[in-house]
Order: C-alpha cells, then sequence, then structure tokens
C-alpha cells in the first residue's frame, strides 16, 4: 500500500488532472491511498466566502461561491463529456449545503463558519477526479474523510483524536482495498463528534496524506508537487538552487519549523513515528528523482540550507520598572503569545527585556500589545525579513546578508538566523 497526496497546482487544469491520472496509471499493481486538496486556488476563494459571510455580505459571498460553483462544473464537465454524469448530483448537494450555511445569521465564531465553507475545495475536488478516474478505467471508490478523521472542535487548526481515527482507518477504509486498488480522498478536512466540518490548517493535506500513511502502515508516501524535489532554498526567492536527493526526517521538520514552505510541519511525525519514507516527487516528470526523506540521510551531503521568512516583526519588550525579566515573566509573556496563538519565531532576552520576531499579523499585534502594555514598555519594528540558513558558510552568509541592517542574529554551530532590516 502507498499513500499518494495531490495539491492544488496538480489539478489547476484539465490538462494537469489528465496528467495526474497518467501518473496513477503508472501504477497499476497497486494499491493506493489518494489524498487529494483543492483545485488551484480555491481554498483561498473559499477563504474570502467565509470572510464576506461573516461580515454580513451575503450577496458577494453568494457571488463568490457561484463562481466556485461554476468553474467546477465546467471542469467536471469537459473531463466527463456532458453533465448527465451522477457526479453533478453529488457536486449539487455540496454546494446546497454551503448555500444553506449562507443563509444562516453568523451566532457562532468566526472559525466555525470558515471551516463548514472552506472544506467545501476538498470534497469537489476528490469527487471529481474519482469520476474522472473511473470513466477512464482508473476504478477507484470516493471516500467521505470526515467519516474517518474525528477531531475536537478547535476549527482551523482542529486536532485528530487518534485512537477513534485509527479505529475508523481499520474498520473502515483498509477493507475497501479488498476489493479495490485505489481510494480517493480529501486532505486538510476532518469532523467533530457533533459532525461539524474542521479544517486542520492551511495546506494541511500533507498531514492527513501522512495519517493514513501511519494508520495503514503505507510503505511509501508520495507528495507530487511541481518542483523536481526538495531544494535548499525558494527558487523564487534565490538562484542557483539545487535539489536535496536524500534528507533525514529531522532536517525536514528543522526547515519547516524556521519557515521553509515545502511540506506541512506537522506531516513528519506520523511517518518517522513508523519509519514510512516520505517522497516528493514532480508530476511533471516522474521519472526525475525527486527526494527521499527517511530517519538517516548523509548531512555531509547536505548543501546550505536556506530559508527567508517575510513580512516579519520585531517586538521588544522591556519592563517598565527595572524589574528583571526572568523566568516568572517570561513565563507570563510566553502565556499571552500562546493566548494568542502566536508564534514566535526567534527569541531573545536581557535582563530587562525581551525581543522576540513573529509573523506580521496587525490584528493579534495590537491584542499583543494591549495586553503586554500594562507591565511593559513596548517597542515594534516591522516590515523585517528573518533568514535561517543552516549548514553556513561565511562567504555565502555575507553575500546574502548584503546591503541589509541586522537588527538580531543568533547562532549555533549548525544554524544561524539574521533578522534584518532592506
Ligand atoms: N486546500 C488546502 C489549502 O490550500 C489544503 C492543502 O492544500 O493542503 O490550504
Ligand atoms: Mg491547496
Amino acid at each position: 500500500m502507498k499513500v499518494f497526496k495531490f495539491g492544488g497546482a496538480s489539478l489547476e487544469s484539465v490538462e494537469r488532472i489528465r496528467q495526474v491520472a497518467q501518473i496513477v496509471q503508472a501504477f497499476p499493481d497497486e494499491k493506493l491511498l489518494i489524498v487529494i486538496s483543492a483545485m488551484a486556488k480555491t481554498t483561498n476563494e473559499l477563504e474570502k466566502v467565509a470572510e464576506n459571510f461573516f461580515l454580513r455580505k451575503r450577496e458577494i459571498a453568494a457571488q463568490l461561491l457561484y463562481n466556485v460553483e461554476q468553474s467546477h462544473l465546467n471542469v467536471a464537465e469537459v473531463l466527463l463529456g456532458n453533465r448527465q454524469h451522477p457526479v453533478f448530483i453529488q457536486l449539487q448537494q455540496f454546494f446546497t449545503e454551503a448555500e444553506w450555511t449562507l443563509g444562516e445569521k453568523p451566532m457562532r465564531q468566526y472559525d466555525y463558519y470558515y471551516d463548514q465553507l472552506v472544506g467545501l475545495g476538498e470534497l469537489l475536488s476528490t469527487a471529481i477526479v474519482s469520476a474522472y478516474f473511473n470513466s477512464i478505467g482508473l476504478a477507484n471508490t470516493w471516500l467521505d474523510v470526515r467519516d474517518v478523521f474525528r477531531t475536537d472542535d478547535n476549527f482551523r487548526d482542529a486536532n485528530i483524536d487518534w485512537a477513534y481515527t485509527q479505529r475508523q482507518v481499520t474498520e473502515k477504509v483498509a477493507p475497501l482495498f479488498d476489493t479495490l486498488n485505489i481510494v480517493i480522498t480529501q486532505g486538510f478536512i476532518g469532523s467533530t463528534d457533533q459532525n461539524e466540518s474542521v479544517t486542520l490548517g492551511r495546506e494541511g493535506s500533507d498531514y492527513s496524506a501522512a495519517v493514513f500513511a501511519n494508520m495503514l502502515d503505507a510503505e511509501n508516501q508520495t507528495i507530487w508537487k511541481d518542483v523536481e524535489g526538495l531544494k535548499n532554498a525558494d527558487p523564487k526567492l534565490f538562484p542557483n538552487t539545487v535539489n536535496i536527493p536524500e534528507i533525514s526526517y529531522g532536517e525536514v521538520i528543522e526547515m519547516a519549523y524556521y519557515g521553509a514552505q515545502v511540506i506541512h510541519p506537522k506531516t513528519i511525525k506520523p511517518l518517522q513515528n513508523k519509519q514510512i519514507p516520505l517522497l516528493v516527487k514532480c508530476f511533471l516528470d516522474k521519472n526525475l528523482p525527486g527526494t527521499v526523506i527517511k530517519e538517516t540521510a548523509d548531512v555531509k551531503r547536505l548543501p546550505p540550507i536556506i530559508v527567508l521568512k517575510k513580512n516579519q516583526v520585531l517586538l521588544n519588550i522591556t519592563s517598565k520598572d527595572y524589574s528583571f525579566i526572568t523566568e516568572d515573566k517570561i513565563s507570563d509573556i510566553y502565556e499571552i503569545f500562546h493566548g494568542l496563538k502566536v508564534k514566535i519565531n526567534l527569541m531573545q532576552n536581557g535582563a530587562i527585556n525581551f525581543s522576540c520576531c513573529i509573523d506580521n499579523n496587525p490584528e493579534k499585534i495590537e491584542l499583543l500589545i494591549k495586553t503586554l502594555h500594562q507591565q511593559f514598555k513596548i517597542v515594534y519594528n516591522e516590515g523585517l525579513e528573518l533568514l535561517t540558513v543552516r549548514y553556513y558558510q561565511t562567504g555565502l552568509l555575507e553575500e546574502l546578508s548584503n546591503g541589509h541592517t541586522v537588527l538580531l542574529e543568533q547562532r549555533s554551530p549548525a544554524t544561524i538566523q539574521r533578522l534584518w532590516k532592506k
């Protein structure tokens, strides 16, 4: 059994969906659990539907939903040849459910409505791909992952109930392979015990696939992307990037932690725990070697790994009355950050101050400042970038830093981080 994950870029157009089918056809004797995310930028469009609904701009929300509906119906029609196929009834049901949500008065928190609306993208894409695959002889069954992935009600970042979900996978998903080779299901979504839809965090389909791989004891998991494999830096930001043929779980988790947008950070743990290799491969050319992520990989063969996080803010928190910022105060500060779900990307402390770098989220920063300013003086600096280089070499570092004013720096033998202003 293998787990495949196809993301939005691989479903961007009819041609790409056909390419996905060709990849799957290249594994004729394999049992495949295929996790699919929403097509192209659908999730972003649905986020706008949710925002407008919550702001009670119902007509705009309905119009945006209609656009999503039409584009999906068109893709399905081209792939299936007409609109008579039963999948159109299924698609209509999904739209009707979303329209019902739009008809409600928003009485609950935003994140709840977000999850009821935004997960639609995955339901649509999987239904279309499943119907198309069946129509070209790739016999498969469509699975509603919300019947399998049970979570808590931490909307937009729901946590999987591992024991319950494992039971569902063993009892409901594994037996599907007795009669079929392919099961197609959604990434990114799940459901609470009240049957409310949830999402697992943006880009969460990689993680969904890893949960399945773990629970089905898969031989490996492949993430099919539009790039060659994992690179040592984002090619959109840096010239001369190189492909990494082999890398350890630990290294990838660090890269993701520092902000590399390669793989969802939660993906590694379920795979590492069962020693399931993760392959990153290019769906445009499946013969390219790609990257293998596994327990041990030769660190000496790794190039310097560069991650740049943009739109950062430096917060300087200083005690007003000159009292020391020691463990007790730091724990208060962390409590506040934790309460507001603000992640600290880099921190440093001195006698009476604490500096940290966080993503620029104006609403959260305003709340942070409001809460902190009773005890502390706050100065903040925005428009910054956080550079992280693993296995750095001095020449490269100076080249990268050229023309920037460094505001904070931290280094260990393996890693350097510089927060700078352009
Ligand atoms: N469609 C979701 C997103 O764009 C999940 C994913 O792509 O993994 O965030
Ligand atoms: Mg996506």
